[in-house]
């Protein structure tokens, strides 16, 4: 499957929305009208591909909502060339929306189905990002430290190891809380020990999980 005049034309009108709810970054607002979302989901679902809402991908977990995209995205503030670490690639549409804005993208998943998928789907639209399978809860310190840490699944709390891999200046964005609701907070490294927390409302994301899961 292709991009197409339709599918354009419906994230035209996704990315009006985004605007009235609020986003105004407008790196994150073209490279949601760039990202063809639809390639990132079954075939047959272009309709539910530009309605913000989250949907069904393999192995029982969830294209984040296109909102939810803008504003993690936001709050990271990413400039070109910076280095970010996605913990939960999922279909990779996240990852892709930061390679379109100029990011150097490392991106963890614990699922390998959905691993092998979102390479190949990010290969197919000519995105360049790293793809690991394994367990987020790690980071990837070898290759840090970051600019910025997106973790696309919910947390119970903030994954210390993982704020031991931002630069000073870099930002965690991370929904935290329970399975039902989480509150998206921003954790801004202002010095070599010291840390200012931020909160930006409420989401629900699947749950940050250990271990990995080699169902294919
Ligand atoms: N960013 C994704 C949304 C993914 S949903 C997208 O754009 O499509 C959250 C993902 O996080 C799921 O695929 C889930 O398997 C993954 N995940 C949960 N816990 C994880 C962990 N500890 N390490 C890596 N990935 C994890």
């Amino acid at each position: 499957m292709t991009d197409s005049f339709e599918a354009k034309g419906k994230r035209k009108k996704l990315v009006a929305e985004l605007r009235q709810k609020g986003i105004v970054d407008e790196e994150v607002l073209r490279a949601i009208d760039t990202v063809p979302r639809h390639l990132f989901m079954d075939p047959a679902f272009l309709v539910h591909a530009y309605a913000d809402k989250a949907f069904p991908i393999s192995s029982g977990q969830t294209i984040s909502q296109p909102y939810t995209v803008a504003v993690q995205s936001s709050l990271l503030r990413v400039k070109k060339r910076d280095k970010i670490l996605e913990i939960g690639t999922g279909s990779g549409y996240q990852a892709a929306v930061l390679a379109e804005m100029g990011a150097k993208v490392y991106t963890i998943e614990r699922f390998r189905e959905l691993f092998l998928k979102a390479q190949s789907t990010l290969a197919s639209l000519g995105y360049t990002a790293d793809f690991f399978y394994g367990d987020g809860y790690e980071g990837k310190p070898q290759y840090g430290p970051f600019d910025g840490i997106i973790i696309t699944a919910a947390a119970p709390e903030v994954p210390t190891a993982i704020l031991q891999q931002l630069k000073t200046g870099g930002r965690l964005v991370v929904p935290i809380g329970t399975a039902s609701s989480q509150v998206m907070t921003v954790v801004e490294k202002t010095g070599p020990e010291s840390f200012e927390y931020s909160d930006h409302g409420n989401f629900i994301f699947v749950p940050m999980l250990k271990g990995i899961v080699n169902s294919k």
